[in-house]
């Protein structure tokens, strides 16, 4: 079988850097072997992100660039897959003859048949939803590579339906995985030499709440911990009005769970949070935050914020600001307020124009900056465990994560690649940390 070669292109969130991870080792079986551009590619998938506004564009953008690559060499196979395809399906091969395949969100499994009609000139479009268990039996494993840290896909979906929010209308409905194919899959990786997981899904706080006879998030955690091999373990994203008691208990019994966690408030005001349905208010997030914070000091919290929403005032606005400087992000990551097709701040009315929201944006994320800086500050003289992912920025440096996700470099062999070290950690920067080794680290936590 001669190799070909697969270039993918993957926009937004880990839910797709994990989907197309999935379609690279699914199509490898097909002798699809990783390209790092569309130049001598023999086919080039989209997966895409439809989040923020502008999503549809930037896919028509490209897939009209693709347009002389096809015409050049026409046996060349595109698809589009993820959010966007799920959202606009046979619309897609309509507006773009020279695209091959679309594919939803539920439709990874269907890839390798789409594929080989492809390959005999036949055009499909699959974007059906199996909105039950099933679904995520047909998930195709990510198999090889030798990465230390993998993501592991727990649940699927979402049903907090926030009103600015296009998720469950392209991702479906909420879906937790068996606990023991997760645990399986754990066990499978860690045999493989990963020593980090990420437990991955739209909201992972509600684990197994709605699944009769399935175990919690809590429980799914402190089972992920028993496993050995396994070192470290994070998730991601967690919605603030699941935040239990028991789950943030975790963050000081279970000691492979790292001290990090994204909490994305959205919002300061109430006001907003309310018009945003995201169930939770301001006090209720910053006691959540206090409580991670009490039983666990050094945690990293990170989050997501979107200014502009409809109806923000001024006074709103500050809230959010206000609401930063008492949580002291350790990173956060922010939008301006983009309405998506189908959800119901669609249909409410804006007030402040691009430029207004921009300048709000710039605002806030000059504060980010400094609390970000200040997070990384503090760090200075303290000694940390990292994991050695890789080869610094610098001659002579290796590079990995703390415990708590930052970024450390370090003068180091690079025999300790694929281990973890104990690093002091002498110097500040915007976006990493600089350190002194001081030894190898330890095999167990
Ligand atoms: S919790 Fe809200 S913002 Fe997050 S994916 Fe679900 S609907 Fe979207």
């Amino acid at each position: 079988m001669h190799t070909k070669l697969l270039y993918i292109e993957t926009f937004g969130c880990q839910m797709n850097v994990n989907d197309s991870e999935r379609i690279a080792s699914m199509l490898s079986g097909m002798g699809y072997a990783p390209a790092s551009s569309i130049d001598g590619a023999d086919m080039v998938l989209l997966n895409t992100c439809s989040v923020r506004g502008g999503a549809e564009e930037k896919v028509y953008k490209r897939l009209t660039g693709y347009r002389a690559h096809k015409k050049k060499f026409p046996a060349l196979i595109i698809g589009v897959g993820g959010c966007v395809a799920q959202q606009e399906g046979e619309e897609l091969l309509t507006k773009f003859p020279w695209v091959d395949l679309v594919f939803g969100t539920h439709n990874l499994h269907l890839l390798p048949d789409m594929v080989r009609a492809a390959e005999h000139g036949e055009r499909r479009c699959e974007t059906s939803f199996i909105d039950n268990e099933q679904r995520l039996d047909l998930f195709p494993p990510v198999t090889g590579g030798t990465r230390l840290s993998r993501f592991v896909t727990v649940m699927q979906g979402c049903d907090n339906f926030c009103s600015y929010c296009i998720v469950p209308s392209v991702r479906g409905r909420e879906i937790s995985r068996r606990s023991d194919d997760v645990l399986t899959e754990v066990s499978q990786l860690a045999e493989s030499g990963v020593r980090e997981v990420v437990l991955l899904g739209q909201n992972v706080n509600s684990y197994g709440l709605k699944t009769p006879g399935e175990i919690q998030f809590p429980e799914l955690l402190r089972r992920v911990a028993e496993i050995d091999g396994i070192r470290r373990i994070r998730f991601t994203t967690s919605h603030p009005k699941d935040m239990s008691v028991e789950l943030i208990a975790c963050f000081g019994s279970i000691a492979k769970l790292c001290g990090q966690i994204h909490l994305p408030a959205q919002a300061g005001s109430n006001a907003v949070l309310s018009v945003m349905g995201r169930g939770y208010t301001r006090e209720s997030y910053l006691e959540k935050i206090a409580s991670l914070k009490a039983v666990r000091p050094d945690i990293a919290v990170t989050g997501d914020m979107i200014v502009g929403f409809p109806g923000e005032t001024d006074s709103d606005f500050e809230q959010t600001l206000s609401l930063m400087e008492e949580v002291r992000y350790a990173d956060l990551f922010s939008f301006v307020y983009s309405p998506r097709p189908g959800t119901q701040a669609a249909a409410m009315n804006e007030e402040l124009d691009r430029e207004q929201k921009l300048l709000r944006l710039d605002r806030l994320q000059n504060l980010q900056r400094q609390i970000s800086r200040e997070f990384h500050e503090s760090m200075v003289g303290s000694i940390q465990s990292v994991m050695v992912e890789g080869e610094g920025k610098r001659a002579g440096q290796i590079s990995g994560r703390a415990d708590n996700g930052k970024i450390v470099n370090f003068i180091g062999d690079v025999s300790l690649i694929g281990s973890f070290a104990d690093v002091r950690i002498t110097q500040a920067y915007q976006n990493s940390l600089l350190g002194h080794l001081i030894q190898r680290g330890t095999e167990s936590p």
